[in-house]
């Protein structure tokens, strides 16, 4: 029996491995054919069109699926098709849930760029869908940033396809966000927390803005102002300085849309609310006043136009003939207006400006988001002026406005401010490929610089636009600060013709004038004495020597007399201006 003993463990042993075997995998089977059962159900339904079905067999396939020990990253697309059931049965935030996990997990990171733009503008739709205006304005806000120039020219055949496609879902945004503003109370303002449909305003604020910048987008834009507008009001009052600063973008909107009635409503309000906030007297209210003036006038209302008109006039003779603005707060707006910025002059880490504004309130068209930092510059309004017109911004858009129409290109602003914090982190990004401009070595730290963007692109020496504004930058304050053949930042070539800085409409005259031809820096290190000597009548003769540049710093009088070099707007040139 030994043998025998020896035996049957073995044989027993060898059929419960066989039936171990056979039911493992039968199980196995019977679960897997479960879940694809259930996916293949959900395909079929989906493809016969009955999604509230699908959506119900969809579901049972995920959860099965999970069971059997499947991964997000597994589940991911049949997750994003099941989405799409969902939102046919109306189920938008089980259907934006789902898309949020698909697009987080490993398949959704690694989908083709268009690709993934499709299914983001799909998330933003079911948001949307669902009244989270705060989630969609997000994901279109990122799409706004992402697009960057090809917004200003879709059709453009050199722009990135994947910015094209962000423009173009911008754009197809626009409708959805209007539907929900005008015919539905959206949830979120009425049931998120203060600090959510406060930022749902500045989204939607910033949304429409871009819109009331583009062709024919007032309608939208005025439908997302006015949700960000009455959202502002109910959170932070009518007198906060962020209500009312929407009013200047929503008034200009109403008044060329023919909505005067409107456009009274709103200008009276933030009329009133700056009264409360700055005094009856302030020359803050002038601007509104004006404002206001202006749709009267439309209206032919003409005495209460000039009523107002008179109202304002008393405001600044009061104001400035009392010299109520202090010799200080005038200094400080002047601050650095005419400082030379260099290697050789560099900006201290701690300025920063104390007048930006954002350029799109002056109507400056902007290329990127119209709130952020670098869509900012310095107001540098002229002393005792209307703040609102003699002023770096309002005078750049006056310039961009006469040289649109000169040479019928585009025109927008790239690039305006940057702090000495962003400069230096963009320089510790980059530095090693010596790429990128020190932090304390761009004007751009002034908030005086305003890169210029023509048909999308930066502007180049043998654009129109150029041709105009070297012929007529001077007359509204701006100069060409690194022009060819200088030595003002690192790098074998400084010559950026798309750099323009703002002066002052007196220096820069004196300086087209009177001014060491392209050498602007060593011009302002020395204006005392260009000044001096413009006022007594002495100019050098031909050749001379010119007395302002000696006795200046070593590097700025002995700089290489200016010669003309290539134009080289490639890549490596375009980061040395950051
Ligand atoms: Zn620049």
């Amino acid at each position: 029996m030994p043998a025998l003993r020896l035996r049957s463990p073995l044989m027993f042993s060898g059929a419960f491995l066989l039936l171990a075997v056979v039911y493992s995998s039968y199980f196995s089977v019977a679960v897997r054919t479960d879940a694809a059962a259930a996916a293949d159900r959900f395909q079929t339904l989906v493809n016969i069109g009955a999604p509230r079905r699908a959506a119900k067999h969809g579901e049972r396939a995920i959860t099965l699926a999970l069971k059997e020990g499947a991964t997000e990253n597994d589940v991911a697309p049949l997750k994003a098709a099941v989405a799409d059931a969902q939102t046919a049965r109306r189920k938008y935030q089980r259907a934006a849930d789902l898309l949020l996990d698909a697009l987080t997990a490993g398949w959704g990171q690694n989908l083709p760029i268009a690709e993934r733009i499709e299914y983001e503008d799909r998330l933003a739709r079911a948001y949307l869908l669902d009244g989270n205006l705060e989630k969609a304005a997000a994901i279109y806000t990122s799409f706004l940033e992402l697009a960057g120039d090809a917004v200003a020219l879709p059709n453009d055949a050199r722009i990135a396809p994947d910015a094209k496609l962000h423009a173009s879902k911008l754009s197809a945004a626009a409708d959805a966000f209007l539907r929900v503003v005008n015919h539905a109370e959206p949830r979120p303002l009425t049931g998120a927390t203060p600090e959510h449909v406060l930022a749902s305003a500045t989204q939607l604020a910033d949304l429409g803005g871009f819109y009331g910048m583009r062709e024919g987008g007032e309608y939208a834009a005025a439908g997302l102002l006015a949700t960000a507008y009455e959202a502002r009001k109910r959170i932070r009052g009518v007198d906060h300085q962020d209500t009312v600063q929407l009013t200047l973008m929503l008034g200009p909107l109403y008044t060329k849309m023919g909505r005067l009635r409107d456009a009274e409503t709103l200008y009276l309000e933030a009329f009133h609310a700056q009264e409360r906030a700055k005094g009856a007297n302030s020359p803050d209210l002038s601007l509104y006043i004006k404002l206001l003036a202006g749709v009267y006038e439309k209206q032919e209302r003409f005495t209460e136009a000039q009523a107002l008109y008179e109202h304002m006039r008393r405001l600044f003779r009061d104001a400035f003939g009392a010299q109520r603005y202090s010799v200080n707060r005038d200094k400080d707006r002047r601050e650095y207006i005419n400082r030379p910025v260099s290697q050789h002059f560099p900006l201290e880490a701690s300025y920063s400006p104390k007048d930006l504004v954002s350029a799109s309130e002056f109507f400056v068209p902007t290329a990127k988001l119209p709130n952020i930092d670098e869509m900012k510059l310095r107001l540098a309004a002229d002393r005792g002026s209307d703040a609102r017109e003699e002023n770096l911004p309002a005078r750049l858009a006056q310039l961009i406005s006469l040289c649109r129409s000169e040479s019928d290109e585009v025109i927008s602003l790239r690039s305006g401010y940057r702090s000495f914090q962003t400069q230096a982190a963009l320089h510790a990004r980059n530095g090693d490929r010596g790429t990128v401009t020190p932090p304390g070595v761009s004007e751009h730290q002034t908030g005086l610089a305003a890169d210029i963007n023509v048909n999308g692109r930066f502007m180049r020496q043998s654009d129109r636009a150029f041709q105009c504004f070297e012929e007529n930058a001077f007359r509204f304050g701006f100069i060409l600060s690194y022009p060819p053949g200088n030595d003002y930042l690192p790098g074998e070539d400084s010559y950026e013709p798309w750099h323009w800085r703002y002066v002052g409409i007196q220096t820069a005259q004196l300086y087209r004038e009177a001014g060491p031809h392209n050498q602007p820096q060593e011009f302002l290190a020395a204006l005392p004495c260009f000044q001096e000597r413009a006022a007594s009548g002495v100019f050098p003769t031909a050749g001379e020597r010119d007395i302002c540049l000696d006795g200046k710093p070593a590097q700025l009088a002995n700089a290489a007399p200016a010669q003309p070099r290539r134009e080289s707007p490639d890549a490596a040139r375009i980061l040395n201006d950051w």
